[in-house]
């Protein structure tokens, strides 16, 4: 197999490509919730208690860390949780402000709030419209009742669809929909009807998830005791593929592995993680990465504000080894529909890459990876089974 680069790129006209040495992403975690869904592993609190603590602690972050990449500028803000949804517009004011203060912000930004149905009503989007934020991500999860209320969700169905269709009419053009496939006692016709549900409505971005049981959850507890009834590892993923199927037929592009946008408009913030650009995420459980090393805030609200307050540590950082860029670099690149490049590969990779040369060769032979132009990627059945495909890919040192 020839690795050599055979020409040019054969580039999606709507993928964004951000090679862009001067840009950053800017993530807020916003950690509370009303209630703690079964399935979520996400770091937040079934409270809204704190939220005095959290504001002062994120602004405090905010100052601190003004200059943790210092000469770039904004290109992709993004409020996520947790439930951003539930801070008042006068707290999200608050912290847009200060972080329209500290840091300078791109015209075009995209500035996506994530938000739950329940929060949604003429008021709110009028608001969140007022404060920048052009992009809506709603947690939706399922259009059944039976399966919201099984996941402990804290909304119904027509509150999801209704909040949509309020939030297009209310100015938002870009709306992205979270739903999950393989939840217990969903039946493959369900997560039909889930599909159709969603291309009927006003939204142009989806992230399509595969449950998956996360520690410390209350599925996962449940799955120990033998409680959980779930499909079998062939059915998910035929439901997934044959739901993939479908958004693309109604105009969506599967770009990533878990996300599907209709054209023009991938998750710009999610992209730039996956080409390896610098970010910096405030507040307690936020993970930052400057290009050379990664940190990431205390995964606990009371410990976090405290640090932050008395100036202690509130972060752990580690230093990436160029065995840790190899590695990052070949999970980014491989879950997007724009692969790896074999320049990046034959390059700053290289030592690594010759490594593990024969196992890229066998997943070309296989069909799992495919080469594009300058680039190599891998192709939808391998993102079904990604997991292994990047373990395998991966380089270990030998101890
Ligand atoms: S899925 Fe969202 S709303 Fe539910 S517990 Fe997790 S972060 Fe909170």
């Amino acid at each position: 197999m020839n690795f050599a680069s055979d020409g040019g790129i054969n580039e999606n006209d709507y993928f964004r490509v951000m090679q862009d040495d001067r840009s950053m992403g800017i993530y807020v975690h916003v950690p509370f919730c009303r209630g703690k869904c079964f399935y979520c592993g996400f770091y937040s609190v079934a409270s809204l208690a704190g939220k005095e603590e959290y504001l002062d602690a994120v602004g405090r972050e905010i100052r601190a860390r003004a200059g943790y990449l210092p000469g770039r500028e904004v290109e992709t803000l993004y409020f996520g949780g947790g439930t951003p949804s539930v801070l008042t517009p006068g707290e999200l004011e608050g912290i847009v402000n200060l972080l329209e203060r500290e840091y300078a912000f791109r015209p075009s930004a995209e500035r996506t709030i994530e938000v739950n149905p329940e929060d949604i009503n003429r008021e709110s989007v009028a608001a969140w419209r007022s404060l920048g934020f052009n992009r809506l991500s709603v947690g939706v999860q399922s259009f059944s009742d039976d399966r919201l209320c099984a996941i402990h969700r804290r909304h119904s169905a027509r509150e999801a669809i209704d909040g949509i269709r309020l939030a297009a009419a209310g100015g938002f053009d870009n709306i992205g929909i979270d739903l999950i496939v393989g939840l217990p006692g969903q039946s493959g016709e369900e997560v039909r009807r889930d599909i159709e549900t969603l291309i009927g409505l006003p939204a142009c971005h989806v992230s399509l998830y595969l449950l998956s049981i996360e520690p410390g959850t209350v599925f996962e507890a449940r799955t120990r005791r033998g409680e959980l009834l779930l499909p079998g590892d062939e059915e998910q993923a035929d439901r997934f593929t044959e739901a993939s199927e479908t958004l693309k037929r109604a105009g969506f592009e599967h770009y990533e592995i878990s996300n599907f946008a209709r054209p023009g408009y991938h998750s710009r913030h999610n992209t730039a993680y996956w080409q390896g650009q610098p970010y910096i995420g405030l507040g307690p459980g936020a993970h930052s990465h400057d290009g050379l090393s990664r940190q990431w805030n205390l995964a606990h609200l009371k410990r976090y504000a405290a640090a932050v307050r008395e100036g202690g540590a509130y972060f752990e950082r580690e230093v990436l080894s160029p065995v840790d860029r190899y590695n990052e670099y070949v999970m980014t690149s491989l879950r997007t529909m724009q692969g790896a490049e074999i320049r990046s590969l034959q390059g700053e990779h290289a030592p690594y890459f010759e490594q593990t040369r024969a196992v890229w060769e066998r997943f070309l032979a296989a069909g799992l990876l495919v080469r594009v132009g300058d680039r190599v990627r891998a192709t939808e059945a391998a993102w079904l089974v990604s997991d292994a495909i990047f373990a395998d890919l991966f380089y270990v040192s030998p101890e």
